[in-house]
């Protein structure tokens, strides 16, 4: 077992620096760090032939985060109309683009179709709404739900009995029957069963589990499924003493189960996809804040000049995000503190009876694991405003990403002409 100490990808000198020229708040990525990550997985898959790692826009959806991954070979995976723009504007296009969505408003298939998306129906339902608005694809895929229980979950997630997502078996079955009926030609099979999974079996397991389905869909209906998507899922050690996943023996799991099952059966031309996010950037995203103000009455507290609507994950799920106080990082941890933000919310804590050094007022705090559905789940409660997002290049150079919003923002959609000129 190896268990990491968390160390922030910069220093506290570094971040004064940066300081001069973006004030605090703000997201900062690590390029390097993201581009590791991306060839790791590459080489875990290299195996298949025609494998492909679509990267969960939702998890850090910004152009810049995106070309890099193009760079590294990975297409999209989106599930919204503007993901699907900003894959567009990033230049992904035909079978770089998944569309994995649920509940899905009708543009949002006209404009997936329009990019010539791999489109994923979450529903049997949705059979009938592609072939009124865009006519069944070549290529589908059908996104699964076994339902029950699935024991590698967690708290983010449901168990698949109770969540929201995919077809039952009988469905997809008859899904598949219909859409060849229909003129498709080439058809895959999804399933998302467990979220932030910190164990090397998730994967597999699940392979294990879609493998096997692909080959019940060849028995009783004929069809040799394509490709399986084996979603995103991957976790990370958001604690220091938690193990972190290793990709290639991930992939060397999936590769095991592969043979095992689609050996006998014929089937190892099946491509295999996957839906990274939290994997692929969240180690190599951090929140930069400063210590504005201390207060004391039953318990100690120091509050930063970011909040629970610049990081909502602590106060949304109870989520541990390690925090490192810059320039004290050999410093004994021996003040406990609940760290928090300033919005009229009990819950806005990104830290609770956390053992920190001594905090002084200007302190930059690193709030670690915030690459991925971190900035993405902004909101603009209490009027606080959405932070910029900086890009630590892989030469060592800062580049603004997407700056912070200003109140002119924040009043924007207001439909009150005039009454707010001149904001800035
Ligand atoms: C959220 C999501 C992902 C990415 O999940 P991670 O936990 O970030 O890996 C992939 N696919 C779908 C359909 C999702 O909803």
């Amino acid at each position: 077992m190896t268990s990491m100490k968390k160390v922030p990808f910069v220093t506290k000198a570094q971040v004064e620096e940066i300081a001069k020229t973006y004030p605090t708040p703000f997201y900062i990525y690590d390029e390097k760090g993201i581009r590791e990550t991306a060839r790791k997985i590459n080489q875990a898959f290299s195996w298949n032939k025609g494998y492909k790692e679509y990267f969960a826009v939702k998890a850090t959806p910004n152009p810049y985060i995106l070309k890099i991954l193009q760079e590294e070979g990975c297409g999209t995976d989106c599930s919204s109309y503007t993901e699907l723009l900003m894959s567009k504007v990033c230049g992904f296009s035909g079978r770089d683009i998944m569309f994995s969505s649920n509940d899905t408003p009708d543009q949002d298939y006209r404009l997936a179709a329009e990019l010539g998306a791999i489109i994923n129906l979450d529903d049997f339902t949705m059979i009938d709404t592609v072939e009124r608005l865009v006519g069944i694809p070549e290529t589908i895929c059908c996104r699964y739900n076994p339902g029950g229980t699935f024991a590698l979950g967690n708290d983010i997630m449901d168990n698949p009995g109770d969540s929201k997502y995919g077809m039952t078996k009988a469905q997809l079955m008859e899904a598949f029957k219909i859409l060849k009926k229909k003129g498709a030609k080439e058809f895959g099979i999804h399933a998302f069963l467990a979220s932030n999974t910190v164990t090397n079996e998730y994967y597999p397991e699940l392979a294990r589990q879609l493998f096997e389905l692909a080959v019940e869909v060849k028995h009783e209906t004929g069809i040799a499924v394509s490709f399986i998507n084996l979603s995103g899922g991957v976790g990370i050690p958001y604690r220091p003493d938690q193990t972190p996943n290793d990709i290639l023996a991930i992939g060397e799991g999936v590769h095991r189960v592969y043979d095992e099952v689609f050996g006998p059966e014929g089937m190892t031309d099946v491509r295999l996809m996957t839906e990274m996010g939290r994997f692929v950037t969240g180690p190599y995203g951090a929140l930069i804040a400063r210590a504005i103000h201390f207060k004391h009455i039953y318990k100690e507290y120091v509050g930063l000049d970011a909040c629970a609507a610049n990081l909502i994950r602590p106060a949304m799920y109870g989520a541990y995000h390690h925090i490192t106080v810059l320039g004290k990082e050999n410093a004994p941890c021996d003040h406990k503190y609940d760290v928090t933000g300033g919005l009229c919310e009990n819950n806005d804590k990104f830290a609770v009876d956390r053992m920190l050094p001594e905090i002084e007022e200007g302190d930059y705090l690193f709030l670690h694991d915030a690459g991925a559905h971190c900035y993405a789940m902004g909101y603009n409660y209490n009027g606080k405003l959405w932070c910029a997002e900086l890009l630590l290049q892989e030469d060592g150079t800062v580049k603004m990403i997407r700056r912070a919003q200003t109140p002119k923002d924040y009043f924007a959609t207001l439909d009150f002409t005039g009454l707010f000129d001149g904001v800035e």
